[in-house]
């Protein structure tokens, strides 16, 4: 997936939350998102950047941003690994029955902001 349209979705869920919070600002948005997603820093914030402007009440906004390191668990010899690339061998027996244990995560973890009362 393109940071674009990650940050897309983000805005999305944070408009969500921002109506059911009952928020008039919105001034952090905190995210967690997995390595295997393969997110250039950099070019999410540029994203984030450009896109608040187009919600309201969430010009004002920060994003924060949590990234998981990947991991992969070999179902042959039982380990667990970090890994940088997407390439799902285990290093210890060469196996390709391994699975995606963390990584994938893509989410809201908690959005501040100023409510319409204060
Ligand atoms: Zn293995």
């Amino acid at each position: 997936m393109h940071e674009g349209a990650i940050v897309q979705s983000i805005f999305d869920s944070a408009e969500e939350i921002k109506k059911k919070e009952n928020l008039k600002n919105v001034t952090t948005i905190k995210i967690i998102v997995g390595e295997y997603h393969q997110i250039v820093k950099e070019v999410m914030f540029t994203y984030f950047d450009i896109m608040k402007l187009e919600y309201n009440g969430f010009e004002k906004a920060k994003l924060e941003m949590d990234v998981i390191p990947a991991e992969i668990q070999c179902k042959s010899c039982g380990k667990s690994f970090n890994i940088n690339d997407p390439i799902m061998i285990c290093p210890n027996c060469q196996s390709f029955e391994t699975e995606l244990i963390k990584g994938k995560e893509l989410y809201i973890k908690a959005i501040t902001g100023e409510t319409k009362d204060s």
